[in-house]
């Protein structure tokens, strides 16, 4: 009979937070094994799909500059980066999650983000300052310094596809060992304990060993079975924005071990993502479908109405909510309706789009097909609530408190402007899930905790798999941030939990 496998750490997944876990698990001595579910190439899981963007703590450009490289750096004349101290981040994450956040794990997460910039960092991973991403620095008049969001600055360079082709490199120098085509179908336990795993290979199962586990395995946001169950009718059918292998899998086989759920299960990330979308991420277009320059618009539904602020807030604390309000309009559709003004504003990506454009809004709802009636009506009366001179006080950069508030429709915060200058300019966009908030329960250590508050031996998890970060919406950058941060965490602590034999009880 063939002896079984072993290894000190198995590593479930090989997205950004598996990655992390199994770099720190290396480092700390111990042997290591990644099993991810894809084959090869559609490795990298959501995180190989997103912009890269790491939201982290800092004093400003002069704290982010040691993160870039040179050419990471080159915009660093045309922006300006307040501040982001652990307390703006702090209330970030209240504002937009309704202070619902699990105090001691969101702590963590901030105190240690920019010491995991650098250390991500010193083992390759190149940042660089988010600079074309919400605007075309091309169609910004020269000299124009504009201020980048704070807590959205830097992200990898290229974006998901560099972040993890720099994290595979740092993986493969390391020696760690990866197995593509290798979804795990069960966790080994004895008692409370995880003792290993059952992966498949093939049209066989194969048990291997460990001393602890990692899960990094991702949310359930690929599956409509569960994404119906816990998010509601309705959300089978959305879109998903990104990789088709977060299926939930081990999260289910986690809470049937004993795991606790926590946090918010009937929540997800969802945002404004192109009507004509493919209904499962490609890698070919990765988040290039998303539509984020809604603050300019007027996004109105089939009816012509208006259904949400636009200018509520800066876009990425709003964006992961808008989905939500897209998808509960008729056939979860909207239009982003755009004039003249502020076209040049859109976020490079919609040119991946196809826009209808129109030299009248009646003609434009023609086009269409959306009630013409109500649109016509719907923009005189915004148009007829926004401020007088308001060309002058539109400050794109900025909150600029140019609000509106037209009758009968919801308020515009900021960058009110009239929509009055033809040719209009609309794209259908959809919702698009990102991924799921409900998970397991993690203390500040990884460790996964049990429905009696236990430690479960030997077993850990980061990224979209662990819940309490993240209820009703969201801060951008904050996912990525949250696997890393919790990764380096968890592969070192998982080390030491082999290492004493007993699981993660004695890793404290
Ligand atoms: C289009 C898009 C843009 C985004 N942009 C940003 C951004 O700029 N900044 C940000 O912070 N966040 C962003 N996000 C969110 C971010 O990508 C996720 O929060 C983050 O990548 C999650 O990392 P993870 O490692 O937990 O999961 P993933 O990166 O999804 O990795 C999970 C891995 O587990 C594997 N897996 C699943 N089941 C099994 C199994 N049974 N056995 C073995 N392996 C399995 C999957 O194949 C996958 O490789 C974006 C997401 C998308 C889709």
């Amino acid at each position: 009979m063939q002896e079984q496998r072993s290894v000190d750490v198995i590593v479930v997944g090989a997205g950004n937070a598996a990655l992390v876990a199994a770099l720190a698990a290396h480092e700390a001595g111990a042997s290591v094994l990644v099993l991810e579910a894809a084959p090869k190439e559609q490795r990298g899981g959501n995180s190989r799909f997103s912009g890269g963007i790491f939201r982290f703590a800092h004093g400003g450009l002069d704290d982010i500059r040691p993160l870039l490289t040179e050419e990471g750096a080159r915009w660093a004349d045309r922006v300006t980066v307040e501040p982001y101290q652990p307390t703006r981040f702090h209330a970030d994450i209240d504002l937009v999650c309704e202070s619902r956040s699990d105090p001691e794990l969101i702590s963590t997460l901030i105190d240690t983000s920019y010491e995991t910039m650098a250390w991500m960092r010193d083992r390759g991973v190149r940042w660089e300052l988010v600079t074309d991403k919400l605007f075309d620095p091309a169609k910004i008049p020269a000299g124009t310094t504009y201020a980048v969001p704070p807590g959205g600055a830097v992200r990898a360079t290229n974006e998901g596809i560099g972040l993890m082709y720099d994290l595979f490199n740092a993986v493969e120098a390391a020696g760690i060992d990866v197995w593509y085509d290798a979804p795990v179908q069960q966790l080994r336990m004895e008692g409370s304990r995880c003792v290993g795993v059952q992966v498949r290979r093939g049209d066989r199962f194969e048990d291997v060993g460990a001393g602890a586990v990692v899960l990094g395995c991702g949310g359930f946001e690929s599956n409509p079975e569960l994404r119906l169950r816990y998010l509601g009718p309705g959300w089978d059918l959305v879109k998903v924005r990104g990789t088709r292998f977060n299926m939930g899998h081990v999260l289910m086989q986690a809470l049937a071990a004993g795991a606790a759920p926590a946090g918010h299960w009937g929540g997800a990330h969802a945002s404004p993502l192109d009507a004509h979308a493919p209904d499962v991420g490609e890698l070919s277009l990765t988040d290039r479908m998303s539509r984020y320059s809604y603050p300019y618009c007027l996004l109105v539904d089939r009816n012509g109405n208006r259904f949400v602020d636009e200018g509520e807030d800066e876009v990425w604390l709003t964006y992961a909510k808008t989905g939500w309000a897209i998808r509960a309009q008729q056939g979860a559709r909207a239009w982003q309706i755009f004039d003249q003004k502020t076209i040049h504003l859109l976020e490079p990506r919609y040119s991946t789009g196809t826009p209808v454009e129109a030299g009248s809004l009646e003609d434009l709802a023609a086009k269409l097909g959306i009630n013409q009636r109500g649109l016509l009506e719907t923009v005189a009366r915004f148009n007829a609530s926004c401020a007088e001179a308001a060309g002058a006080a539109f400050d794109p950069f900025h909150k600029d408190g140019l609000a509106a508030h037209p009758a009968e429709q919801p308020a515009k915060s900021n960058w009110a402007q009239p929509i009055d200058t033809a040719p209009y300019v609309a794209y259908a966009v959809t919702c698009g899930i990102t991924f799921t908030y409900g998970g397991l329960k993690i203390d500040r250590t990884a460790r996964v905790i049990d429905t009696v508050g236990q430690p479960m031996g030997g077993l850990f998890a980061t990224g979209e798999i662990a819940g309490g970060f993240f209820f009703h919406n969201y801060a951008a950058g904050s996912g990525l941030m949250r696997g890393a941060t919790f990764g380096r965490i968890a592969g070192a602590r998982a080390a030491e939990a082999a290492r004493a034999g007993v699981g993660s009880a004695a890793g404290g």
